[in-house]
């Protein structure tokens, strides 16, 4: 049995190469029913799928060699070892001063279920009416958008201030058993970050502006009613000094 399996999941995998659509739903059946790998860890059997195996593209099946389990136990040993605290500090850096990873993970903030458990109050907390696929896609108009406005600039700019916003990151706090975790720069007032323009409104496509951290706080909870009431006081000031010295 495992003999005849170990032949078919080779005669797929060299096939799969130059298979096409079509052919991969011409031989639905066929290749249904010979999709199983085997893990080079535990030598288990598994229906070779996102459940039981990581997605590699680099690999002729598309899949990682070992199962989903002896990833994961490999990866945590890996992780736990002092040994490759450097190595996977400079990665993780590598990864989280990226545009994609920075953005993934300020977007991940927001989904967080945590977050979302919390009470209203002092740490209000929004539940987003609309998905991460959202957020990207107006991002990608922003950055259109923004590109036709500065032209020759790359986009990644700031809403409000209009100046380029920037993805640094600062860095870990390391905690005993040579776990990292993320440490977020939040003091870096020009990097990337998501505002609701109307603060009583959660995050919706039509409430979510791309702006730097700095002018994100420096607006804070800012209500329309109060950026009126501030204007028009500033008109009545304005008003008042002009007749004062005339
Ligand atoms: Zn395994
Ligand atoms: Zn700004």
């Amino acid at each position: 049995m495992l003999n005849t399996l170990k032949m078919k999941s080779f005669m797929i995998t060299t096939e799969e190469k130059s298979m096409s659509d079509t052919q991969m739903t011409l031989d639905f059946n066929h290749t249904e029913l010979i999709r199983y790998k085997t893990c080079t860890q535990c030598k288990k059997y598994f229906l070779l799928d996102e459940t039981n195996f990581n997605r590699n593209r680099g690999s002729t099946t598309g899949f990682a060699s070992m199962c989903k389990s002896c990833d994961g136990e490999r990866s945590r040993r890996y992780k736990k070892d002092p040994k490759n605290e450097e190595k996977i500090k400079a990665s993780m850096s590598a990864y989280f001063s990226s545009e994609r990873g920075f953005i993934t993970n300020r977007i991940s903030t927001i989904f967080k279920p945590s977050r979302l458990k919390k009470r209203k109050g002092a740490n209000t907390f929004w539940i987003p009416e609309c998905t991460k696929e959202d957020i990207w896609e107006l991002l990608f108009l922003h950055i259109e958008k923004m590109k036709e406005k500065f032209k020759g600039s790359d986009g990644r700019i700031c809403s409000y201030c209009e100046k380029p916003w920037t993805y640094t990151f600062k860095g870990y706090k390391t905690l005993n058993k040579g776990f990292t975790k993320r440490k977020w720069g939040s003091t870096v007032r020009s990097n990337f970050s998501i505002d609701r323009l109307d603060t009583t409104m959660t995050y919706r496509k039509d409430n979510i502006v791309f702006c730097c951290s700095g002018c994100n706080d420096e607006k804070k909870a800012v209500t329309f009613k109060l950026c009126k009431k501030i204007l028009e006081i500033k008109e009545e000031r304005d008003y008042e000094n002009k007749y004062e010295t005339l």
